[in-house]
């Protein structure tokens, strides 16, 4: 008899990696054809009036309509849901258009909302202006907060918005705890997990009810398509659907399809952008002219303790502040002649980004106080080295060496 090893915990199902390549597609229902067709549609016909009134009964569950999706919208659908653990997605046409479907679902003019002080910008505008004129009211909230969270919430408080870790500033949320003292108090947890994806933080295990992702990120991950997607548990589906399916901001096919291929190499890239990101921001905490570095997987960033806790990995987008603030004209030395690392808004593509930013004008809940300016970088899939080289020369330019 073979000797016994330790026992390995059980696994359940099947890891991510293998999930990415299987999840919503199906050769043997398609001539075997490896990965599903791209349908355009508008009209969906039916054949007899009992049959349109068949699936009119039912029209979340069937080709229904063009807008409710085509069988590309749903195996894109499919596929997200399946990696993210949850009941069911919904695909929007861009990230915002996803976050704002999923707030429009649940707020009502008189409730509250209590949304994460480091959240990305436009969701704040969302609320600070689209809401507030609907007559929603908006609290922000110390990204830290933890249980504490409680304190904040009123009778009519109907969702906490979480972003974790938070745009631009990175500190990584207590989910478990917050969403423990919002379902106490009747309140939805919803969750923007475009850093993360579902790969990196499995929403559904930590308490969140409707988890959002911009999938022109890293889903997409070729920067060549705008998408977003919602999933949610059993309960909260049908709410969320018709929310966004009555805003119609539906994406295309040909941009479904562009998400469904990125998945397939999803837990690949985000490996290397992983790689690339730690051993960057390892290097920049060892320059003088760096204050400090904000990324999830490094002790002094705030919440660390609980990405190793909740989280599986990192990924590549992250910040660091310098050590003095620089003049727009050393900045402009660095960033205007960077040769790999690119300006440009968005991330997640396979191309390094680099970009200025100021949390202070997003903050109210917390004043951001950092002694230097910030810079966000995006690792892309670039050699490492070749990317250090390049930051190398721009902080030369910036100090005038
Ligand atoms: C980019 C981004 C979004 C919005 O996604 P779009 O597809 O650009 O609308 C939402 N949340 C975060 C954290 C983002 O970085």
């Amino acid at each position: 008899m073979a000797p016994r090893g330790p026992r390995k915990p059980p696994r359940r199902g099947r890891a991510k990696a293998t999930e990415v390549t299987e999840a919503g597609r199906d050769p043997f229902a398609n001539f075997g054809i490896v990965n599903p067709p791209v349908y355009h549609a508008s009209t969906v016909l039916y054949p007899t009036l009992a049959e349109m009134e068949r699936i009119g009964r039912a029209p979340f569950d069937h080709v229904y309509y063009g807008r409710q999706g085509t069988p590309t919208t749903f195996a894109f659908e499919k596929a997200v849901a399946k990696l993210a653990g949850g009941y069911r997605a919904i695909a929007s046409g861009s990230g915002l258009a996803a976050i704002g479907a999923a707030l429009m679902a649940f707020l009502r003019a008189g409730d509250h909302l209590l949304m994460v002080d480091s959240a990305y910008s436009p969701t704040r505008k969302l609320c600070d202006g689209l809401l507030k004129g609907f007559g929603v009211e908006t609290t922000y909230y110390d990204p830290c907060i933890g249980a504490g969270i409680k304190k904040l919430m009123r009778p009519n408080t109907r969702v906490v918005f979480c972003e974790s870790p938070g745009s631009l500033t990175f500190e990584v949320q207590d989910i478990p705890a917050i969403a423990k003292a919002a379902h106490a108090a009747g309140a939805v947890v919803l969750l923007d997990n475009s850093w993360a994806t579902s790969l990196y933080f499995s929403p559904f295990e930590h308490g969140v009810d409707v988890s959002i992702e911009a999938a022109t990120k890293y889903l997409v991950g070729h920067s060549d398509a705008m998408l977003g997607v919602i999933v949610t548990t059993e309960a909260h589906y049908r709410r969320v659907k018709t929310a966004a399916s009555i805003l119609g901001a539906v994406p295309g096919p040909d941009d479904c399809y562009l998400g469904l291929r990125g998945i397939r190499t999803l837990a690949v890239r985000l490996e290397r952008h992983q790689q690339n990101a730690l051993k960057i921001a390892r290097w920049l905490k060892g320059r003088k002219d760096v204050a400090r570095v904000l990324h999830p997987a490094f002790a002094d960033c705030p919440g660390h303790r609980i990405w190793k806790r909740d989280f599986t990995g990192s990924s590549g987008l992250f910040s660091f502040v310098l050590a003095k603030d620089c003049t727009k004209d050393a900045l402009a030395r660095m960033l205007d002649h960077m040769e790999i690392f690119r300006m440009g808004y968005s991330w997640g593509g396979y191309e390094s980004l680099i970009l200025p930013a100021d949390p202070a004008p997003y903050r109210s809940a917390v004043p951001w106080k950092a002694p230097g300016t910030l810079i966000r970088l995006h690792a892309g899939l670039e050699d490492a080295d070749d990317l250090i080289a390049d930051l190398d020369a721009g902080f030369r330019r910036l100090s005038g060496r």
